[in-house]
């Protein structure tokens, strides 16, 4: 008998993803940009509302959340967040769910560690010890699993790739409040400012992609300053861990082969010769990521501190 799906859900700082999982298949989601500027509780409105939609008719046993911020697991809560979410800081995500699915077990984790653990089961990850997953969007994620535990760290905030310092991000204000971190310089949103700074238009990334893609020299730019800043960032984390593979996702890692091998290349020239070529891929579930890892933290005990993850088929 084929078992009842379980749902998962994506909070990011741009859109917001709903869908029926069936082990690693995600079913059609359903996708709204987040109202991020209407505040925490829009947020979770939003979610909540296209999280039951997805879910239908069906009988929901399973809840999985992937949302932006640090994430306290063990009771559903945002222990901090950056500017991308204003006042998501405090918002227990868990009891929202709770209260729309009163009888399903609810689980809620950071959107980084449900996309790596995802590629870890069922992509770009799949058979390594050592899994870096990284996301480029509106910001830039990190997480990390090491022999099927995912490491969240004394405080949670363990990943953070986008806040080491980089060389020739000085100066720029990173949305965490400190200066000169990756993600200052390498986001979609940093590289879109950066590209408004050089006097053109754009609203989105994907207008300086455009204008890339018809020869304009200052988006050429602008993409391969992020590109290499981004490769010394995960050049630099390789060197400490060593990782089998480093996932890339989110809406930045989809800029094109042209950029990927810019990013690749920028890595390779920081690693010690001993860590050899490093692999970085691209993530194989694309959108649904998210959802299908936190639906798997949700059939299973969810992650622990530190702990192995008792997502199904791994022990
Ligand atoms: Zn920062």
């Amino acid at each position: 008998m084929t078992p009842e799906p379980s749902l998962g859900v994506d909070i990011g700082g741009t859109k917001t993803i709903a869908a029926l999982i069936q082990g690693g298949d995600p079913g059609p989601s359903h996708e709204l940009p987040t109202p991020a500027s209407d505040g925490a509780d829009a947020v979770l409105a939003s979610a909540v509302e296209l999280a039951l939609a997805a879910a239908g008719d069906h009988r929901i046993d399973h809840v999985g959340v992937g949302a932006a911020g640090v994430i306290d697991h063990s009771t559903g809560r945002v222990l901090s967040a950056t500017t991308a979410l204003p006042g998501w800081q405090g918002t227990d995500v868990q009891a929202a769910f709770k209260a729309a699915f009163p009888n399903a077990s609810v689980q809620v984790v950071n959107d980084v560690q449900a996309f790596t653990l995802a590629e870890w089961l069922y992509g770009a990850g799949r058979g390594a010890s050592t899994v870096l997953g990284v996301t480029a969007g509106t910001g830039i994620g990190g997480a990390l699993i090491i022999g099927g535990t995912i490491h969240c760290g004394a405080t949670y905030a363990a990943g953070h790739i986008g806040h080491v310092l980089i060389p020739g991000a000085e100066g720029r204000l990173c949305p965490c409040g400190k200066y000169g971190h990756l993600e200052a310089v390498a986001s979609g949103t940093a590289m879109t400012e950066r590209y408004r700074e050089l006097g053109r238009a754009a609203e989105t990334l994907r207008d300086v992609a455009h204008a890339a893609s018809t020869g304009d020299v200052a988006a050429h730019a602008v993409l391969d300053q992020g590109a290499d800043a981004l490769g010394a960032g995960l050049g630099s984390i390789a060197n400490v861990l060593d990782p089998d593979v480093i996932v890339l996702g989110g809406g930045v890692a989809r800029l094109g082969a042209r950029w990927l091998e810019r990013v690749r290349t920028a890595a390779n020239a920081v690693t010690i010769p001993a860590i050899g070529q490093l692999r970085i891929e691209e993530s194989m579930l694309g959108n649904a990521a998210v959802a299908v890892g936190a639906s798997c933290t949700a059939r299973g005990r969810g992650p622990r501190m530190n702990a192995p993850l008792a997502a199904e088929g791994h022990r």
